[in-house]
């Protein structure tokens, strides 16, 4: 597999400017429960043309995902086109902590520096902790000390652009109180059934480039009757209206999918747009819910500090 001699080939694949200068890629694959993750992401840059890559520590698959990576580029695609996004696990969430993490991480994926690298949740959990976590071990956590840290990995060349995921209007303004380099990318869960307007609108306010976790929704939304509908009258596929209404709320996307046909089906969104009509018909979809709550990972309704889903995200529901 590391000895392809074919060119990879290049998919127009737009791409979005961060408030750095760098730019991310509107579609990237995703690596979360990837059955496979070595040959995903290799098939994934070489066959399928993707050229941004999403991963993370909690994952478990960096040095799988580093192999597939390493393959890549032993088949000619160069590492300076390539988007390479990790994150900060909850149990490093604190300053002393983040620059021997990312160091671990650049290790297992074998790669000199990432392109972003992103607070996984804004939450300190105990080593260890349970899911859901037991009392005491969800910890204060020191969103400006490990900020701080995470500039400085910027400003090693460490990371070129850092952000956060899983957020609310609430910790952005605290963050943005403080961030002498402000965050690049907020990476959320948004699709047709979790659009999270609020949000999208206060991060582009502020110049910071969304990127829509589990754009597909899951099954429910592949299945539901106005994405199907969308779909056949565009002769695409619900996946794709999905990925595809995505970029054009100005979000990049990061499907994940070990099958090499429905990847290169996910990546299939350039060069047509949802008419006006149909997108509004996306935007509209009344039934509103979140695919990932987080609660399994810190809600402790007994002992808190977090004693429900509405507390974990700031009743910002
Ligand atoms: P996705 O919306 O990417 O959906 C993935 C599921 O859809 C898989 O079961 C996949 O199966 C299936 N699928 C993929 N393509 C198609 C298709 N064309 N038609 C029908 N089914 C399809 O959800 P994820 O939750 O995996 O999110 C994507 C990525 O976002 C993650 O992998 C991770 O990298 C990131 N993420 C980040 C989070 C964060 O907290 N920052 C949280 C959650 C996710 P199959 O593989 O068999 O194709």
């Amino acid at each position: 597999m590391a000895q392809a001699s074919f060119i990879p080939h290049e998919q127009k694949i737009e791409t979005f400017r961060l408030t750095s200068g760098n730019k991310i890629p509107g579609v990237g694959i995703g690596t979360w429960r990837s059955q496979s993750p070595r040959q995903a992401v290799y098939t994934a840059i070489v066959e399928a043309g993707y050229r941004h890559v999403d991963t993370a520590t909690e994952y478990g698959v960096h040095t799988e995902v580093g192999a597939g990576i390493k393959e890549a580029i032993q088949a000619g695609v160069e590492r300076n086109n390539l988007f390479v996004t990790s994150k900060l696990w909850c149990t490093e969430m604190s300053p002393e902590r983040v620059r021997p993490a990312l160091q671990q991480t650049l290790e297992e994926l074998q790669l000199d520096y990432l392109d972003l690298y992103l607070i996984h949740w804004p939450f300190h959990l105990k080593d260890g902790a349970s899911r859901p976590p037991k009392a005491g071990e969800v910890l204060d956590f020191d969103m400006e000390g490990v900020w701080r840290e995470m500039e400085k990995l910027v400003r090693d060349n460490l990371v070129k652009d850092i952000g956060m995921c899983n957020f609310t209007l609430k910790k952005l303004d605290k963050l943005l109180s403080f961030a002498e380099i402000k965050p690049s990318v907020c990476q959320m869960e948004m699709h047709p059934g979790w659009r999270n307007d609020k949000m999208l609108e206060a991060c582009k306010k502020h110049g910071i480039h969304v990127t829509a976790y589990s754009p597909l929704g899951g099954k429910e939304l592949i299945e539901n009757q106005a994405v199907q509908k969308v779909a056949g009258k565009l002769n695409k596929s619900p996946a794709q209206v999905l990925v595809r209404w995505a970029i054009q709320r100005g979000t990049s996307a990061i499907p994940k999918s070990s099958s090499p046909d429905r990847m290169k089906e996910n990546e299939h969104v350039f060069g047509w747009r949802i008419p006006d009509e149909e997108f509004q018909v996306l935007s509209s979809i009344p039934d509103q819910k979140r695919t990932l709550d987080g609660d399994f990972l810190f809600v402790n309704e007994t002992d808190g500090p977090y004693k429900s889903e509405a507390e974990l995200w700031d009743n910002e529901i």
